[in-house]
Protein backbone atom coordinates (compact mmCIF):
# COMPACT_ATOMS: atom_id res chain seq x y z
CA UNK A 1 0.00 0.00 0.00
CA UNK A 2 0.97 3.63 -1.00
CA UNK A 3 2.10 5.90 2.22
CA UNK A 4 -0.43 8.41 3.38
CA UNK A 5 1.83 11.00 3.03
CA UNK A 6 1.64 12.63 -0.69
CA UNK A 7 4.18 15.23 -1.32
CA UNK A 8 1.95 17.96 -1.73
CA UNK A 9 1.98 19.96 -5.22
CA UNK A 10 3.79 23.52 -5.37
CA UNK A 11 0.83 25.09 -6.71
CA UNK A 12 -1.54 27.79 -4.78
CA UNK A 13 -4.77 26.35 -2.36
CA UNK A 14 -7.47 25.52 -4.43
CA UNK A 15 -10.49 27.82 -3.13
CA UNK A 16 -14.04 27.11 -3.39
CA UNK A 17 -16.66 29.44 -4.95
CA UNK A 18 -20.35 28.95 -4.96
CA UNK A 19 -21.96 30.57 -8.34
CA UNK A 20 -25.59 30.35 -7.59
CA UNK A 21 -26.87 30.83 -10.95
CA UNK A 22 -29.14 29.50 -12.90
CA UNK A 23 -31.11 31.78 -15.34
CA UNK A 24 -29.25 30.68 -18.27
CA UNK A 25 -31.08 27.21 -18.27
CA UNK A 26 -32.90 26.43 -21.35
CA UNK A 27 -35.24 23.66 -19.79
CA UNK A 28 -35.15 23.86 -16.07
CA UNK A 29 -34.37 26.09 -13.31
CA UNK A 30 -32.68 24.77 -9.89
CA UNK A 31 -29.00 24.53 -10.23
CA UNK A 32 -28.87 27.81 -8.39
CA UNK A 33 -29.84 25.80 -5.34
CA UNK A 34 -27.05 23.66 -5.94
CA UNK A 35 -23.87 25.20 -3.80
CA UNK A 36 -24.97 24.52 -0.14
CA UNK A 37 -26.08 21.53 -0.72
CA UNK A 38 -22.49 20.27 -2.51
CA UNK A 39 -20.82 21.42 0.94
CA UNK A 40 -23.40 19.81 3.06
CA UNK A 41 -22.42 16.53 1.13
CA UNK A 42 -18.92 17.02 1.20
CA UNK A 43 -18.42 18.00 5.17
CA UNK A 44 -21.31 14.69 6.04
CA UNK A 45 -19.82 12.48 8.71
CA UNK A 46 -21.07 9.55 6.42
CA UNK A 47 -17.60 9.37 4.84
CA UNK A 48 -13.96 10.03 5.85
CA UNK A 49 -11.90 13.38 4.18
CA UNK A 50 -9.22 11.01 2.77
CA UNK A 51 -9.43 10.76 -1.14
CA UNK A 52 -8.78 7.91 -2.84
CA UNK A 53 -5.22 9.00 -3.81
CA UNK A 54 -4.96 8.80 -0.31
CA UNK A 55 -4.98 12.77 0.02
CA UNK A 56 -6.10 13.96 3.60
CA UNK A 57 -8.77 16.98 2.94
CA UNK A 58 -9.89 17.30 6.47
CA UNK A 59 -6.82 20.06 7.43
CA UNK A 60 -7.58 23.38 7.99
CA UNK A 61 -6.39 25.33 5.64
CA UNK A 62 -5.51 22.40 2.73
CA UNK A 63 -8.20 24.42 0.70
CA UNK A 64 -10.14 27.40 1.23
CA UNK A 65 -13.79 28.28 0.65
CA UNK A 66 -14.61 31.78 -0.78
CA UNK A 67 -18.41 31.10 0.37
CA UNK A 68 -21.22 32.13 -2.85
CA UNK A 69 -21.17 34.87 -4.18
CA UNK A 70 -24.49 36.85 -3.62
CA UNK A 71 -27.59 37.02 -5.90
CA UNK A 72 -26.69 36.40 -9.71
CA UNK A 73 -30.16 38.02 -11.02
CA UNK A 74 -28.49 40.74 -11.51
CA UNK A 75 -27.32 42.32 -15.30
CA UNK A 76 -23.77 42.45 -13.65
CA UNK A 77 -24.05 38.18 -13.21
CA UNK A 78 -21.04 37.61 -15.00
CA UNK A 79 -19.12 40.54 -14.74
CA UNK A 80 -18.92 39.53 -10.97
CA UNK A 81 -18.15 36.62 -11.52
CA UNK A 82 -15.38 36.98 -13.82
CA UNK A 83 -14.19 39.35 -10.95
CA UNK A 84 -14.54 36.96 -8.09
CA UNK A 85 -12.22 34.79 -10.35
CA UNK A 86 -9.53 36.80 -11.53
CA UNK A 87 -9.15 37.91 -7.50
CA UNK A 88 -8.34 34.00 -6.51
CA UNK A 89 -6.00 33.85 -9.73
CA UNK A 90 -3.92 36.82 -8.90
CA UNK A 91 -3.59 35.61 -5.18
CA UNK A 92 -1.68 32.46 -6.79
CA UNK A 93 -4.75 30.77 -6.35
CA UNK A 94 -6.65 27.78 -8.01
CA UNK A 95 -10.50 28.45 -8.00
CA UNK A 96 -12.80 25.76 -7.98
CA UNK A 97 -16.38 27.15 -8.65
CA UNK A 98 -19.55 24.69 -7.68
CA UNK A 99 -22.63 25.88 -10.07
CA UNK A 100 -25.04 27.07 -11.03
CA UNK A 101 -25.64 26.16 -14.48
CA UNK A 102 -23.14 25.86 -17.24
CA UNK A 103 -23.09 29.06 -18.83
CA UNK A 104 -20.73 30.52 -15.63
CA UNK A 105 -18.04 28.53 -17.48
CA UNK A 106 -17.92 31.19 -20.24
CA UNK A 107 -16.89 33.75 -17.26
CA UNK A 108 -14.60 32.06 -15.51
CA UNK A 109 -12.47 31.01 -18.50
CA UNK A 110 -12.47 34.67 -19.07
CA UNK A 111 -10.67 35.36 -15.81
CA UNK A 112 -8.51 32.36 -15.50
CA UNK A 113 -7.46 32.38 -19.70
CA UNK A 114 -6.56 36.34 -19.99
CA UNK A 115 -3.53 35.03 -16.64
CA UNK A 116 -2.88 32.26 -17.71
CA UNK A 117 -1.42 30.74 -21.04
CA UNK A 118 -2.12 27.73 -22.78
CA UNK A 119 -5.07 26.01 -20.56
CA UNK A 120 -6.18 22.63 -22.31
CA UNK A 121 -9.97 22.71 -21.06
CA UNK A 122 -11.24 19.39 -20.47
CA UNK A 123 -14.56 19.30 -20.41
CA UNK A 124 -17.36 16.89 -19.37
CA UNK A 125 -20.45 16.22 -20.71
CA UNK A 126 -23.61 14.43 -22.11
CA UNK A 127 -23.73 18.05 -24.44
CA UNK A 128 -21.46 19.82 -26.71
CA UNK A 129 -22.42 22.75 -25.26
CA UNK A 130 -21.47 24.66 -28.66
CA UNK A 131 -24.30 26.43 -29.94
CA UNK A 132 -23.41 29.38 -31.85
CA UNK A 133 -26.86 31.18 -29.30
CA UNK A 134 -29.99 29.09 -27.57
CA UNK A 135 -32.87 30.46 -29.03
CA UNK A 136 -31.87 33.64 -29.08
CA UNK A 137 -29.46 33.53 -26.19
CA UNK A 138 -25.69 33.77 -26.55
CA UNK A 139 -24.85 33.44 -23.01
CA UNK A 140 -27.19 29.72 -22.67
CA UNK A 141 -25.53 27.32 -20.85
CA UNK A 142 -25.72 25.30 -24.50
CA UNK A 143 -23.33 28.08 -25.44
CA UNK A 144 -20.51 29.13 -23.25
CA UNK A 145 -17.69 26.97 -25.29
CA UNK A 146 -18.44 28.96 -28.15
CA UNK A 147 -17.93 31.87 -25.99
CA UNK A 148 -14.77 30.57 -25.38
CA UNK A 149 -13.27 29.54 -28.41
CA UNK A 150 -14.05 32.91 -29.98
CA UNK A 151 -12.10 34.82 -27.48
CA UNK A 152 -9.39 31.95 -27.57
CA UNK A 153 -9.78 32.19 -23.54
CA UNK A 154 -7.80 28.71 -23.83
CA UNK A 155 -5.74 26.74 -26.01
CA UNK A 156 -7.20 23.49 -26.68
CA UNK A 157 -11.21 22.32 -25.93
CA UNK A 158 -11.40 18.02 -24.99
CA UNK A 159 -15.01 17.45 -24.50
CA UNK A 160 -15.68 13.76 -22.98
CA UNK A 161 -18.74 11.80 -22.96
CA UNK A 162 -21.09 13.77 -25.38
CA UNK A 163 -23.70 11.50 -26.73
CA UNK A 164 -25.89 14.88 -28.35
CA UNK A 165 -24.06 15.67 -30.93
CA UNK A 166 -25.89 17.28 -34.18
CA UNK A 167 -24.96 19.11 -36.98
CA UNK A 168 -24.29 22.28 -35.96
CA UNK A 169 -22.54 21.73 -33.26
CA UNK A 170 -20.33 19.24 -35.05
CA UNK A 171 -19.54 22.43 -37.57
CA UNK A 172 -19.06 24.32 -34.34
CA UNK A 173 -16.15 21.63 -33.24
CA UNK A 174 -14.73 21.65 -36.40
CA UNK A 175 -14.49 25.68 -36.75
CA UNK A 176 -13.28 25.84 -32.98
CA UNK A 177 -10.82 22.99 -33.62
CA UNK A 178 -12.80 21.33 -30.38
CA UNK A 179 -12.10 17.23 -29.80
CA UNK A 180 -14.78 15.52 -28.60
CA UNK A 181 -14.46 12.13 -27.51
CA UNK A 182 -18.00 10.98 -28.07
CA UNK A 183 -19.53 8.41 -25.38
CA UNK A 184 -19.47 5.64 -28.34
CA UNK A 185 -15.54 6.24 -28.72
CA UNK A 186 -14.46 6.50 -25.16
CA UNK A 187 -10.47 6.59 -25.02
CA UNK A 188 -8.53 4.85 -22.17
CA UNK A 189 -8.20 7.50 -20.13
CA UNK A 190 -3.97 7.10 -20.16
CA UNK A 191 -4.37 7.68 -24.40
CA UNK A 192 -5.27 11.14 -24.17
CA UNK A 193 -2.42 13.13 -24.80
CA UNK A 194 -2.83 16.13 -22.46
CA UNK A 195 -0.22 18.16 -20.85
CA UNK A 196 -0.88 20.92 -18.71
CA UNK A 197 -1.97 23.74 -17.46
CA UNK A 198 -5.82 21.88 -17.20
CA UNK A 199 -9.00 23.67 -16.60
CA UNK A 200 -11.69 20.98 -15.55
CA UNK A 201 -15.29 21.70 -16.72
CA UNK A 202 -17.58 18.67 -15.05
CA UNK A 203 -20.96 18.78 -16.05
CA UNK A 204 -23.08 16.81 -13.98
CA UNK A 205 -24.98 15.39 -16.62
CA UNK A 206 -22.12 13.65 -18.54
CA UNK A 207 -22.98 10.77 -15.82
CA UNK A 208 -25.25 8.27 -16.02
CA UNK A 209 -28.89 9.63 -14.48
CA UNK A 210 -28.53 6.23 -13.08
CA UNK A 211 -25.68 7.89 -10.99
CA UNK A 212 -26.69 11.25 -11.07
CA UNK A 213 -30.61 11.63 -11.65
CA UNK A 214 -30.54 15.49 -10.34
CA UNK A 215 -29.29 17.32 -13.34
CA UNK A 216 -32.16 19.37 -15.40
CA UNK A 217 -31.08 17.67 -18.75
CA UNK A 218 -31.38 13.36 -18.52
CA UNK A 219 -29.39 11.57 -21.11
CA UNK A 220 -29.04 8.65 -20.59
CA UNK A 221 -26.06 6.43 -21.66
CA UNK A 222 -23.31 8.20 -19.86
CA UNK A 223 -20.45 7.75 -18.01
CA UNK A 224 -20.64 5.86 -14.68
CA UNK A 225 -18.93 7.42 -11.85
CA UNK A 226 -16.49 5.03 -11.78
CA UNK A 227 -15.55 5.88 -15.20
CA UNK A 228 -15.53 9.67 -14.77
CA UNK A 229 -12.99 9.26 -11.57
CA UNK A 230 -10.93 7.54 -13.60
CA UNK A 231 -10.15 10.41 -16.09
CA UNK A 232 -10.40 12.47 -12.91
CA UNK A 233 -6.97 10.66 -11.85
CA UNK A 234 -5.44 10.21 -15.04
CA UNK A 235 -4.86 13.62 -15.62
CA UNK A 236 -1.69 14.92 -15.76
CA UNK A 237 -1.94 18.18 -13.84
CA UNK A 238 -1.37 21.01 -12.93
CA UNK A 239 -5.10 21.54 -12.98
CA UNK A 240 -5.21 25.21 -12.30
CA UNK A 241 -8.91 25.12 -11.87
CA UNK A 242 -12.00 23.41 -12.19
CA UNK A 243 -15.85 24.09 -11.93
CA UNK A 244 -18.48 21.34 -11.08
CA UNK A 245 -21.66 22.53 -12.60
CA UNK A 246 -25.33 21.30 -13.00
CA UNK A 247 -26.26 19.94 -10.24
CA UNK A 248 -30.40 20.57 -9.96
CA UNK A 249 -31.59 19.94 -6.71
CA UNK A 250 -35.27 20.09 -7.84
CA UNK A 251 -34.40 16.71 -9.30
CA UNK A 252 -32.54 14.95 -6.62
CA UNK A 253 -35.15 13.45 -4.72
CA UNK A 254 -33.09 11.23 -2.86
CA UNK A 255 -30.14 13.60 -2.36
CA UNK A 256 -27.49 10.96 -4.32
CA UNK A 257 -26.71 13.39 -6.62
CA UNK A 258 -25.16 15.87 -4.34
CA UNK A 259 -22.98 13.15 -2.86
CA UNK A 260 -21.98 12.22 -6.38
CA UNK A 261 -21.36 15.83 -6.83
CA UNK A 262 -19.47 15.59 -3.11
CA UNK A 263 -17.83 12.91 -4.39
CA UNK A 264 -16.02 14.16 -7.69
CA UNK A 265 -15.17 17.59 -5.46
CA UNK A 266 -13.12 15.55 -2.85
CA UNK A 267 -11.41 13.49 -6.18
CA UNK A 268 -11.07 16.41 -7.95
CA UNK A 269 -9.55 18.25 -4.95
CA UNK A 270 -7.01 15.66 -4.59
CA UNK A 271 -5.72 15.47 -7.41
CA UNK A 272 -5.30 18.86 -7.87
CA UNK A 273 -3.36 18.90 -4.33
CA UNK A 274 -1.12 15.96 -5.21
CA UNK A 275 -0.27 17.21 -9.01
MN1 LIG B 1 -23.07 21.50 -20.03
MN1 LIG C 1 -24.94 18.81 -20.18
Amino acid sequence: MKPFTPKLAPWGSPVLLGIPLDHNSSFLRGAGQAPPLIREAFRSDAWNKTTETHVDLGPPGIFEDAGDLPTMESPDAFARIEDAIARIVEAGKRPVSLGGDHSITYPILRAIGKRIPAITLVHFDAHPDLYADYEGNPHSHASPFSRIMEEQLVHRLIQIGVRTLNAHQHEQADKYGAKIYEIKDLPDPTHLNLAGPIYVSFDMDALDPAFAPGVSHWEPGGLTTREAIGYLHALPGPIIGADLVEFNPSRDSTGLTATVVAKILKELLGKMLAG
